[in-house]
């Protein structure tokens, strides 16, 4: 079992754990990814380029932007479970039509 499977079954079992069942639909889920995805925006907010490149040397400024992108991570989990979609597939597939329209434009 690899370490997204094993973190995947824990996700799950936290769930159920909790009782978040009855909360995990499509629709409020993606809510929770862009809401998550705005809390990783928040951490680069009104901050030039030049002045992240500095701010990520803090380690607990990267920590909190590490723990958003995990939370990202986690709502995409439990999405794509909702929707049966086998999420490391999806990734897989997307990234052949990617690579096939990238190199479509540069034949
Ligand atoms: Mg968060």
């Amino acid at each position: 079992m690899n370490n997204l499977e094993k973190i995947r079954l824990e996700l799950f079992s936290l769930r159920q754990e909790m009782g978040w069942e009855k909360f995990h639909n499509p629709k409020d889920l993606s809510l929770s990814i862009v809401l998550e995805a705005s809390e990783l925006l928040e951490k680069f907010q009104w901050l030039s380029n030049v002045e992240i490149s500095i701010k990520i040397n803090d380690e607990i400024y990267l920590k909190e932007i590490s723990d958003e992108i995990a939370d990202v991570m986690i709502y995409l989990i439990y999405l794509s479970d909702v929707l049966k979609i086998d999420l490391l597939q999806a990734v897989v597939e997307k990234h052949e039509i990617n690579k096939a329209r990238f190199n479509k434009g540069h034949s």
